[in-house]
């Protein structure tokens, strides 16, 4: 293999190894907690949150309703027991009873919509919670591929960069460094293949003498146009 040919190798890998690089690092990117998955984790948390306060709620109510029965209670023995004579204060005792009374209705409403709102809620956490562990899967399921596609792209590299070092070892420095230059300079790409006269890197037609050179000698040529090593393949 001459030098040139060599060189087209090694760019050819250098290509690869690019674009092996950044499909990496996409799939690198795509690793972790999605914001679907965060989403649908909050919101979880969101509803089962209102599910215990709600319950938190009830309790509240449901002493509250004990209290004012215990309230209630002693008042109507007063009021029944016959024990007060004192119209004024029969009257005072009534009223007190009735405002009692009147408040445990509006605390036995306020229980029954919290009843009725826990049974809503605990409906809402159950498809909210399948509807999670639905994107969790699907999540875990796709980080599972992403992984593995990260360990194939990792093995790739090194198998490529492997390659290349071997094949690296058979140019002179001096030509690798022309190589390396040019390609800094030249949109990754210090070599260009001779097809049909023409250089692959610039499309401009070489003239025949410059082409035969090339690929008789055994020291690099370059295009007159683009500057780039040449490789008339075979
Ligand atoms: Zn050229």
């Amino acid at each position: 293999m001459s030098e040139a040919e060599v060189l087209y190798k090694i760019q050819a890998i250098d290509l690869g190894v690019e674009e092996t690089e950044r499909t990496l690092q996409d799939t690198t990117s795509k690793l972790g907690e999605t914001d679907e998955l965060i989403e649908a984790r909050k919101q979880l948390r969101d509803v089962e949150e209102r599910l215990l306060n709600t319950h938190k709620a009830l309790r509240e109510a449901e002493d509250e309703l004990e209290d004012l029965a215990a309230k209630i209670k002693p008042l109507e023995i007063k009021l029944y027991g016959g024990q007060v004579k004192n119209p004024k204060e029969l009257s005072a005792l009534e009223k007190d009873v009735e405002i009692y009374k009147k408040k445990k209705g509006k605390v036995e409403d306020q229980t029954l919509d919290l009843m009725a709102e826990i049974e809503e809620l605990q409906d809402r956490v159950q498809a909210t919670r399948a509807e999670t562990r639905a994107v969790e899967a699907a999540w875990q399921r796709e980080q599972d591929e992403l992984k593995q596609e990260k360990e194939r792209l990792e093995t790739r590299l090194a198998d490529l960069r492997g390659e290349r070092g071997s094949l690296a070892a058979t140019v002179s420095p001096n030509s690798l460094q022309t190589y390396e230059g040019l390609r800094r300079t030249r949109r990754g790409r210090g070599i260009a293949r001779v097809e049909q006269n023409t250089c692959q890197g610039c499309r401009v037609a070489l003239p025949m003498n410059e082409v035969q050179r090339a690929r008789n000698s055994r020291e690099l040529a370059f295009c007159g146009s683009c500057g780039r090593i040449i490789w008339v393949g075979r």
